[in-house]
């Protein structure tokens, strides 16, 4: 007979769903193992922007890990009408991914939990109340399982938990910029030119990643878009290698089924629409699966109905909200841009999101948000320009 280690919590996936689930598993004295198929550090397609209510997510410090910080959004369309919109509070803080990544799985691993890497997980099975994870090189069992292991999840397959039907794409390279030249660029989205999506700059330190996005998970050739903008930005590429990778936005769709098997981030589907914008979801999603994991092993219960609950209320809604919002804004460019973009929308945007509230959460405290902009608190700015 085969051994098999057991654990209270397996997750697979070590990005920052999992690696966050499995730190504040770890910190409640759980036994928890993360497996990941890729050794790490590892390369993630990704551009690395944490939003304010992604940086503002984590129990710890994340200083080290910020190559970039900007107060300053500028946005276009079709590289031709500008605004430079600005304030006096930090909207994004740029990582690498790779390093960011390890920073957090290394936490996790610091809080107590036991990481294999390199191990790719092959088959997954539930049976007598337990789940059997087969890796290519070892078994394991488990009493909670968390599908961390983004949009292709074996754990999503394999329990048809949440359908695959609503997802976008996103390409990105990154370009070296000397660390003087680097002032030169700032945070930008670019609308109206890749059809129902974006071209986006966002400056590191010794580099800038530019990458597109679409919502529209039939659109091909969207590289081409990419290749003329970097072109017209003067950029060279590192790499003719472009990385793309889906973006999910299926999760509005999420049922959490009975028996204690939770997705997570990428996994769930949980990317917003609007935006393309995931680490945020996966490390919040990541933190209420390990809550309701912590309650239910110390009442035996596995409640089903208080994830969905919480999953709905934290998530959900304001994933749905930033649906409808990018269906409008994508379908109705340019009117959509131009009323977007100007004053009024424009401050209560980046008040809310320098606050780091979710699309849901800035229309319930909009009082609050419209008092602070009438004291003139954020100094925003929105300076409109041609080229
Ligand atoms: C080009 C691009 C740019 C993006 N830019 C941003 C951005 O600037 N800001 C932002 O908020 N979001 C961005 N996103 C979205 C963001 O990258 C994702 O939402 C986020 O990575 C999701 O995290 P996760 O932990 O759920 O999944 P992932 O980060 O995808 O991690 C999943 C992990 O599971 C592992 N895995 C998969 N299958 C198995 C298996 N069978 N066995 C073992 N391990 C397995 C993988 O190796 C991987 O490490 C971008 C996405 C793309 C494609």
């Amino acid at each position: 007979m085969i051994s098999m280690k057991k654990y209270d919590v397996i997750i697979i996936g070590a990005g920052p769903a999992g690696s966050y689930a499995a730190y504040m598993l770890a910190k409640s004295k759980i036994k928890v193992l993360v497996i990941d198929k890729y050794s790490f550090p590892r390369y993630k397609p990704c551009a690395g922007g944490l939003t304010a209510k992604a940086f503002n997510s984590f129990d710890f410090p994340i200083s080290k890990e910020v190559k970039y910080s900007t107060n300053t959004v500028v946005t276009s369309y079709k590289n031709q009408i500008f605004h430079n919109i600005s304030g006096n509070k930090i909207l994004v803080k740029m990582v690498e991914r790779k390093e960011f990544d390890d920073f957090l799985i290394k936490k996790a691993i610091d809080s107590g939990a036991t990481f294999l890497d390199g191990m790719k997980v092959t088959e997954v099975t539930w049976e007598n109340a337990e789940f059997c994870i087969k890796t290519d090189s070892e078994f394991f069992r488990c009493n909670y399982l968390i599908g961390a292991d983004g949009t292709n999840s074996i754990v999503n397959r394999t329990f048809n938990i949440v359908e695959r039907d609503l997802y976008g794409f996103a390409v990105e390279i990154n370009c070296p910029v000397s660390k003087n030249n680097i002032g030169k660029f700032n945070m930008t989205f670019d609308f109206g030119t890749v059809p129902n999506g974006y071209l986006w700059i966002f400056p590191k330190d010794e580099y800038v990643c530019v990458g597109a996005y679409t919502t529209n998970k039939k659109m091909k050739n969207i590289q081409k878009y990419l290749i003329d903008y970097i072109e017209k930005l003067g950029l060279v590429p590192e790499s003719e290698n472009f990385k793309g990778h889906v973006i999910p936005h299926y999760g509005i769709n999420y049922k959490q089924p009975d028996f204690p098997c939770i997705l997570v981030g990428d996994a769930a589907g949980f990317g917003e629409y609007w935006t393309g914008e995931g680490i945020y979801y996966a490390v919040k999603s990541g933190t209420i699966a390990a809550e309701v994991i912590s309650s239910s092993i110390k009442s035996g219960i596995f409640d089903h109905q208080a994830l969905q609950r919480r999953y709905q209320k934290e998530i959900i809604q304001g994933l749905k909200l930033a649906y409808y919002i990018g269906k409008f804004f994508y379908g109705h460019l340019p009117l959509s841009f131009n009323l977007v973009m100007s004053y009024l929308p424009v401050s209560i945007m980046y008040e809310s999101a320098s606050r780091g509230l979710t699309f849901d959460q800035a229309f319930s405290k909009l009082p609050v948000v419209l008092s602070s902009l009438i004291q003139n608190k954020s100094h925003i700015s929105n300076n409109k320009y041609h080229r």
